[in-house]
């Protein structure tokens, strides 16, 4: 069994991306811009964003966090946003979620300009990716593309089995999967026979939010297994697949932690860097 080691993947790619970062301010004077919202004081979202503009400086953007408290009406988050949109030196445009309940999700996804759309949510970007055009990718189903093609190259006619069908992970993960001509099984909380689905795959991406979900009589050998769970027990962070049994049979394993999580937030970067790239055209 190979260990797919996301920290070391992630530390490679973000030391791609500083090199590319030192390129472009040669050929343009002038470096990507990520600007993240954050509002009210989620310890989880705060962390996140924190981590966020700290990978964003390491590798050379410029990173700006705006903070409104939890009681900040709509209408300010949006009127912020459209000025964003306008801003030269923003590329890429993050709110993070979860928002405070009287503030429309959808209304602030579909307000930020799809070029600067660099979580990949906006139903310009989301239809873009699903009809194979060029298009910003949810971070995370990024990240774990990312570390599967690293593992296995030629994805052509592989069956892959997607556990989660939330717009976040699970749907993105299966366009990028079918991308890769892959034979792709979407599955969920309705689902028949998931054990049986599971058998049948080559590859195995789950993101369900439901610890150990997928054991080790469910994967067959050389089975390549992709956890993007994070789900917080009593013995601590566990991902959606039970590592110990699943790791005794699959051919490569994403740990949790050190799998698909570091890959999220360089993939942040990569697409902020990809937004630059495509407005400088
Ligand atoms: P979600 O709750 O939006 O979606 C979960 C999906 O799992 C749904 O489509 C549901 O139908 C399916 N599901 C639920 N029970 C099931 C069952 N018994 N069998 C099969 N499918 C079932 O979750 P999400 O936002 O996609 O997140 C999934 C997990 O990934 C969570 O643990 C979350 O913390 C984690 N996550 C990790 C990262 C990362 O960077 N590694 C990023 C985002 C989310």
């Amino acid at each position: 069994m190979i260990l797919i080691d996301g920290k070391k993947a992630a530390a490679e790619l973000r030391a791609e991306l500083k090199q590319e970062v030192t390129e472009l301010r040669e050929k343009h004077n002038k470096v990507p811009g990520l600007t993240v919202i954050l509002i009210g004081d989620l310890t989880p979202s705060q962390i996140y964003v924190r981590n966020k503009e700290k990978s964003a400086n390491e590798v050379g953007l410029k990173s700006e966090v705006i903070k409104y408290p939890e009681s900040v009406e709509e209408k300010t988050v949006l009127d912020k946003i459209k000025e964003l949109n306008s801003d030269e030196t923003v590329s890429g445009i993050l709110v993070q979620l979860p928002l405070p309940k009287h503030i429309n999700k959808q209304k602030v996804i579909e307000t930020i300009d799809p070029s600067k759309d660099v979580d990949g949510f906006h139903p310009m970007n989301v239809g873009n990716l699903s009809s194979g055009y060029e298009s910003s990718v949810p971070c995370t189903p990024l990240g774990c593309y990312l570390l599967i093609k690293k593992f296995e190259p030629n994805l052509n006619g592989k069956k892959a089995v997607v556990v989660g069908r939330s717009n976040l992970n699970g749907k993105p993960m299966t366009q990028l999967l079918l991308k890769e001509n892959c034979t792709v099984t979407i599955t969920h909380s309705k689902t028949k026979d998931l054990k049986a689905e599971c058998l049948e795959a080559d590859i195995i991406v789950a993101a369900v939010g439901i610890p150990e979900l997928v054991r080790g009589d469910w994967v067959k050998k050389d089975a390549i297994v992709i956890d993007v769970g994070i789900n917080k027990t009593d013995k601590g962070i566990v991902g959606d697949v039970h590592f110990d049994e699943v790791s005794k049979n699959a051919k490569a394993i994403t740990p949790v932690p050190g799998g698909v999580g570091p890959m999220t937030i360089a993939c942040l970067l990569k697409n902020t860097i990809d937004c630059f790239k495509r407005s400088q055209i």
